[in-house]
């Protein structure tokens, strides 16, 4: 059963609806824990679905009218937490599958909040810093009073970052009169962002796959990796895993890719995109590739850290890795993560592969709460510990229950909050 949620728009049919994947997900969880049938339908509805309007003035004087989302999943174990997505794909149904997957992984990683996320159909690239300004300052006005340092906290996604975060700080804090630095995380250090958080999802990556290689007998020295996606997260990772001494045989941007059969030169290759408006065609040393080709490359470990359905029906049979880091939200279609399982595959779910960002905007959260700011090596230990506690306890969720990865992690997120749910009682 795949309970829908109207009235939000539908999918054009050759896409896979986010949506329905992300409630697939949790029906399989659900009838692994013989979930209630009622806990389970208001788990399948985000609480509140929001859809602004965004008119905003361009540079040349002409006025947009742009869509802006934000869905609140669940808040039954905390403030609503979650990123803001600027990316032309972004449809309110995406943003409803998104916030779902924040619910799980926040509980997966035993951090008090629910799940939420937001987003603006926009190609970022295409608008002025002063556009992007006035169109996320629109749009922090038009939520004013739906998120807040205790009801709901937005955070980076695909094509924020702190910078966005610093305006959607000052829009809040202008409007309630005074400063309000726990309304967003991600936020710049100057006014309490928290060390290590630009690189924390990136470095939360890094851990598990190095725990996934030490489960199989490997260490991160020497084996090979292919990431798909050079941005905030896809760079952070191969940084550190480089560092750690992987050969980072490919990494990707959406224009396409570059291959070295004996690794490439990381830092190098960051400041040559740098350089290049992001570009990483034309590096030297290394051979041009398609995203499609990258995933398909023979390696220890891919690291698909762009978008949703990469790794689909169609190009599955392809892909050659013995470990998927889901880095990500959601890079891997249902039918292909059927086959990859079968297949013997350890797949790194997206729930616990990407949850460094989220526990590190905890981290500054708690920080900020408490006035007290640690330094970077404090925030990394205490992140590197809720990383290693949870893919230990997915570990054994799937031997326990003889289920996949992602089965075993989504078991326990949902099993914590149907559990919080029931105890705490339906109002009124
Ligand atoms: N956007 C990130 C995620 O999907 C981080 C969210 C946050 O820090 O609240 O997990």
């Amino acid at each position: 059963m795949v309970l829908s949620l109207a009235p939000l728009e539908s999918p054009s049919p050759a896409h896979i609806c986010p949506f329905d994947q992300a409630c697939s997900y949790l029906e399989s969880a659900a009838k692994e824990l013989k979930l209630d049938q009622g806990l389970l339908a208001i788990l399948s509805h985000p609480r509140k679905a929001i859809t602004v309007t965004i008119p905003v003035k361009l540079d040349n004087g002409d006025v947009q009218v742009l869509a802006g989302h934000r869905v609140q999943h669940c808040d039954v174990l905390g403030p609503y937490k979650g990123g803001t997505r600027y990316h032309p794909t972004v449809t309110l149904r995406e943003v409803s599958a998104l916030a779902m997957l924040m619910t799980w992984k926040c509980a997966l990683l035993g951090i008090p909040y629910g799940g939420a996320k937001g987003g603006i159909a926009i190609a970022p690239a295409q608008y002025s810093e002063r556009e992007l300004e006035r169109i996320t300052r629109r749009y922090t006005s038009e939520l004013l009073k739906d998120i807040g340092p205790s009801t709901d906290i937005p955070a980076p996604d695909v094509g924020t970052s702190a910078r966005e975060m610093a305006w959607m700080m000052d829009t809040y804090s202008v409007n309630v009169g005074h400063a309000v630095p726990g309304v967003v995380t991600g936020k710049p250090l100057s006014i309490g962002g928290s060390l290590g958080r630009e690189m924390a999802t990136g470095r939360g990556v890094m851990i598990v796959v190095r725990e996934a290689l030490a489960q199989q007998g490997r260490a991160i020295a020497g084996s090979r990796i292919a990431i798909q996606g050079f941005g905030n997260v896809g760079s952070a990772a191969a940084l550190l895993l480089h560092e750690a001494g992987a050969k980072i045989i490919a990494v990707s941007r959406g224009s396409g890719g570059i291959f070295a059969e004996d690794g490439l030169d990381i830092p190098a290759v960051k400041a040559y995109a740098a350089q290049n408006n992001r570009n990483l065609i034309g590096f030297p040393d290394a051979i041009p590739i398609t995203n499609t080709d990258l995933l398909a490359l023979p390696c220890d470990v891919l690291i698909p850290a762009a978008l949703e359905n990469q790794i689909t029906a169609d190009n599955v049979d392809q892909v050659q890795a013995s470990i998927i880091a889901e880095a990500a939200n959601g890079p891997v279609t249902l039918e292909a993560d059927r086959a990859l399982e079968s297949r013997g595959v350890m797949v790194l779910p997206d729930i616990l592969a990407n949850a460094g960002g989220v526990v590190v905007s905890y981290l500054e959260w708690v920080q900020g709460l408490s006035y007290v700011f640690w330094n970077e090596e404090r925030v990394n230990q205490e992140m590197e510990g809720l990383m290693v506690q949870a893919f230990q306890q997915v570990m054994k969720q799937s031997t326990a229950r003889q289920v996949s990865l992602r089965l075993a992690a989504y078991t326990l997120g949902v099993g914590r909050v149907a559990q919080a749910l029931s105890d705490r009682g339906l109002y009124p």
